[in-house]
């Protein structure tokens, strides 16, 4: 397995001038034919959690946790501030690496070798949105495909593409972050996150301290988006409506570990404990289960 690891880490690698969203075929993609030695691999889960710990200090923030993601489907994690979602998250881009246990993207474990190319088909975006102040909205946009090889010119065609479908006007793309509201600068972070159309988005509480409108509308463009895109969504958030909206499948989290994983349904009409059911019933308007 290492092997196919490592020799996959090579097929996957930038190749400027490839097709505009310039992933190989062999990515895996549901529906796509997958060949050679990436086809051990493809019906794994995108991503494995196996008896992940991390803690920092004495404190445990996620512990013990094992967990599987299917390509495709969008998950919400939900649960109280300070239950682990930010660190899980985390420990998923390989930014940060567990104590114990193991995470695995695409059939392959995290590590020194496969990193590099793994944060290629990963779109993360943070808790703070994390752009760039002294970088133009278009600054930061172009900084990883920059460092990939593309051109200026393929930059702005693909920012102005994501402008369009995330509705920010195209002329903030010369503005620097402070000349943005908050809800614009969430845009960016998304758009940053889809430049080099990830097969796998990440996303930190991505509409976090939103009026309640211009949240609004952000979801129905990330339910669009995830629908149209057919890609493998972690969404973090501690608005269960918002989860319920976007995600099939929620993962409650409480003190680092799973309390409970289903669909929203499942989670409101056989909640595994009563804080599951008073986390429920914390949220303000809940859709209907169907
Ligand atoms: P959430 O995103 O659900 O609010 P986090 O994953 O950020 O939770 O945090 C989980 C626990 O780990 C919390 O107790 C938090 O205080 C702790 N923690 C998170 N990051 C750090 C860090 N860099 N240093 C020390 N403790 C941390
Ligand atoms: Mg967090």
């Amino acid at each position: 397995m290492d092997e196919i690891c490592r020799n996959r880490a090579y097929a996957w690698r930038w190749r400027p001038g490839a097709a505009a969203h310039g992933y190989d075929a062999r990515m895996g993609a549901r529906g796509r034919k997958i060949t050679g030695e990436a086809a051990d691999t493809a019906d794994a889960p995108m991503f494995e959690l196996l008896g992940v710990r991390k803690h920092y200090g004495d404190s445990i923030a996620v512990d013990g946790i094992s967990l599987a993601f299917a390509r495709g489907v969008v998950t919400a994690l939900i649960g109280s501030s300070g239950s682990g979602k930010s660190t899980l998250l985390r420990l998923l881009t390989g930014l940060l690496r567990p104590d114990a246990g193991e995470v695995r993207f695409d059939g392959c474990s995290l590590d020194a070798a496969t990193l590099r190319q793994a944060r290629q088909r990963m779109g993360y975006v943070i808790q703070e949105g994390g752009l760039f102040p002294h970088r133009t909205v278009l600054g930061n946009l172009s900084l990883l495909p920059v460092h990939l090889g593309w051109s200026g010119a393929r930059v702005l065609e693909r920012a102005r593409e994501l402008a369009v479908r995330v509705q920010l006007p195209e002329a903030l793309l010369q503005r620097y972050p402070s000349e943005l509201s908050g809800g614009q600068r969430q845009r960016v972070a998304l758009m940053r996150a889809l430049m080099l159309d990830p097969p796998v988005l990440l996303l930190d509480e991505p509409l976090g301290a939103l009026d309640p409108i211009v949240r609004s509308e952000l979801q129905e463009q990330l339910a669009d988006m995830f629908a149209e895109l057919d890609k493998t969504v972690l969404l973090v958030t501690h608005d269960v409506a918002e989860a319920a909206w976007l995600a099939s499948r929620l993962v409650l989290l409480r003190d680092g570990r799973v309390e409970q994983d289903g669909s929203f349904a499942q989670l409101r009409q056989s909640p595994a404990s009563t804080h599951v059911r008073r986390f429920l019933a914390s949220a303000r308007s809940l859709p209907e289960a169907p």
